[in-house]
């Protein structure tokens, strides 16, 4: 079982953020995979065929999986025979209309998603996400009954420039304007780096680190602090096989949001079974 580190956090302003020392983290988990505009039907239906063996006796995390719109349904029919979940990319916020080309939160649901990513980086730099679209895309998904895992995370740029805080900050803030903590509760964020995504630069430990409590620190004070004790803050990043124990092993990142890696069922799996690697 993950412990909680002893770690008494410095605040910025005046909300004081605190662990108890060494008590079980009360979070499970996760472990998702974002297939991004890869995999036909047919790859799909290998994938899947593949991943199931691996999972035999894997009980310690949730499993997710994100394939494109065009696999949604079969994903979920697969992913329901092997216990797992799967996740949209995106979504319209509208529950129906003239949107030539977008897909609505029960489309999603309809086609047996149980999540949706919202806010990731390419959505936000190719494709004009702005953090009140996020905010409309939050409200659609918990309306249809999908877990939104809301991707957050600064460019090169903004980390060099000493900005990443302030990014994160506004992100948070706008992102999750006017939400009740109950709202909050099947909310998931996903850190994600601009510079280490699809890049095999990955962030530290200690950066991913440093960054999931502030990012706690900040549920903290826009939602409860109940809610960000409970909250699930996942690290994505050029996550492999052979970095996820040191990420895994921080106090605050509860599992990691995979690319590239999660492509390929066996090193999917080798990532979802880190804990097992460890032991033997
Ligand atoms: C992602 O697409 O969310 C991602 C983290 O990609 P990669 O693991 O390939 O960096």
């Amino acid at each position: 079982m993950r412990m909680m580190r002893t770690s008494f956090l410095a605040h910025s302003q005046d909300h004081h953020w605190r662990y108890s020392s060494l008590s079980p983290s009360p979070r499970r988990p996760v472990i998702a995979g974002n297939w991004k505009m890869y995999k036909t039907l047919a790859d799909t239906e290998a994938f899947f065929a593949a991943l199931g063996p691996h999972l035999s006796g894997v009980t310690q995390c949730d499993i997710v999986i994100a394939p494109p719109f065009t696999a949604l349904r079969r994903a979920a029919e697969l992913a329901n025979e092997i216990g797992i979940a799967v996740s949209a990319q995106d979504l319209h916020w509208e529950r129906e209309g003239a949107f030539t080309g977008a897909i609505s939160a029960g489309m999603i649901r309809d086609a047996g998603c149980r999540h949706t990513l919202i806010g990731h980086s390419e959505r936000r730099q190719l494709f004009g996400e702005t953090d009140e679209s996020v905010n409309k895309k939050i409200r659609a998904a918990l309306l249809a009954g999908l877990g939104p895992i809301v991707c957050i995370g600064e460019t090169l740029a903004e980390r060099e420039g000493g900005q990443t805080e302030a990014v994160l900050e506004r992100q948070l803030t706008q992102g999750l304007s006017g939400l009740t903590e109950d709202e909050f509760s099947p909310i998931m964020i996903a850190y994600e780096p601009v510079w280490a995504i699809g890049t095999g630069r990955t962030a530290t430990p200690e950066i991913a680190q440093q960054a999931h409590a502030y990012i706690r620190q900040g549920i903290g004070r826009l939602v409860s602090d109940g809610a960000a004790e409970k909250a699930r803050i996942l690290y994505g990043g050029s996550v492999k096989p052979d970095n996820i124990r040191g990420l895994m092993a921080q106090p605050d990142l509860d599992g990691a949001l995979v690319g590239g890696a999660s492509l390929d069922a066996n090193s999917f799996a080798a990532i979802i079974r880190y804990e097992r690697s460890e032991a033997q």
